[in-house]
């Protein structure tokens, strides 16, 4: 029993993530890109929730494949602009930033540490209407668009503050 709780539950498509980089003969790459942030939520890397999918470098060229929360997610053009200048800062000056919409980003791509400081941050994760400042479950829906598309603005009935919500996709 003791065993089975301390292994950590994993959506399957977060593990397979894990399972490309870990596999990947561009690891390097992969750490050096743990560095670009997510423009809305600076506190998270675009590896943390699940946009970096793949790197290569092929005869001094690097293609970094990424996928967008949503379609038409206007951070992207931020991301791809930090990709390229994070590479160029370590030498790699030939950057394609390769944007793969299939398989759609799911929030599966998000894990449980991501969660975690998700709510610290303020927001809470798309598996529930947890406040995020006093924790309690009595939150109401405000609005299904918050700062951003990808999150749903709601509000604590019990400390009155309003706060974001990471839509589950
Ligand atoms: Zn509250």
């Amino acid at each position: 029993m003791a065993a089975a709780a301390s292994i950590p539950i994993m959506p399957e498509a977060r593990f397979a993530l894990n399972q490309r980089r870990q596999n990947s003969q561009f690891a390097e790459l992969f750490d050096l890109l743990d560095a670009v942030k997510d423009p809305e939520i600076p506190v998270l890397s675009i590896w943390d929730l699940g946009i970096l999918q793949d790197v290569a470098c092929d005869a001094g060229r690097v293609e970094v494949t990424i996928t967008p929360t949503y379609s038409g997610c206007p951070a992207m053009a931020q991301i791809a602009e930090d990709i390229v200048a994070c590479l160029a800062d370590a030498g790699y000056d030939n950057v394609d930033v390769t944007q793969r919409l299939t398989p759609a980003w799911t929030t599966d791509w998000i894990d449980a540490s991501t969660r975690k400081r998700l709510r610290e941050y303020g927001i809470a994760g798309p598996d529930s209407a947890v406040c995020p400042q006093c924790g309690s479950s009595d939150t109401s829906v405000i609005s299904e668009f918050g700062s951003t598309s990808c999150k749903a603005l709601l509000r604590c009935n019990s400390c009155l503050e309003p706060f974001d919500q990471f839509k589950r996709l």
